[in-house]
């Protein structure tokens, strides 16, 4: 069977950069379950995996703008230390990931320097800028359940209610 619009798909992967770094890799886990054509995935690596079946190995190479897009300057703010709660023991520190209030709701930033009370945020998606390279194994392609599709993503082995 082929992956297309409203199949559930599962497939192994590992991530590398282009200079071969490895980033991500499902090997020591399960594969990963989607709802192919719903955007579960980044555009590039849906396009990638149109069309292909069960059992089929491929490396999908796809730039930034496909994937996480450009890196965005503007997604780097300054802000006062003060702002943030000390919620215990845990000290802010640089290379650290904080939850942040935006117009966008919640998202995670990554806290690039501080300096006196002056703290860098950086809300750039860590692979940002990036192109990235997939080495794929499609383990599993099936039908999507018509409640799948009516949740708009794929349920696991299980099952699940929301
Ligand atoms: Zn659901």
């Amino acid at each position: 069977m082929q992956i297309t619009k409203n199949t559930v798909a599962q497939f192994h992967y590992t991530l590398t950069n282009t200079q071969g770094e490895l980033l991500d890799s499902s090997k020591d886990r399960a594969p990963l379950l989607y709802l192919h054509g719903h955007s579960a995935l980044i555009s590039g690596l849906e396009n990638q995996l149109e069309g292909k079946s069960s059992g089929e190995k491929f490396v999908a190479e796809i730039k930034s703008e496909d994937a996480y897009g450009d890196y965005n300057e503007e997604l780097v703010h300054i802000v006062p230390k003060n702002g943030f709660q000390n919620d215990g023991d845990e000290q802010l520190a640089e290379g650290m990931q904080v939850q942040v209030d935006t117009n966008n709701g919640m998202a995670v930033a990554l806290v690039t320097k501080i300096e006196g009370e002056d703290v860098t945020l950086d809300l750039n998606h860590p692979l940002s800028g990036m192109d990235l390279k997939f080495d794929i194994e499609i383990m599993d392609v099936r039908m999507a359940t018509a409640e799948e599709i009516e949740h708009g993503h794929a349920h696991g082995e299980g099952g699940h209610q929301h």
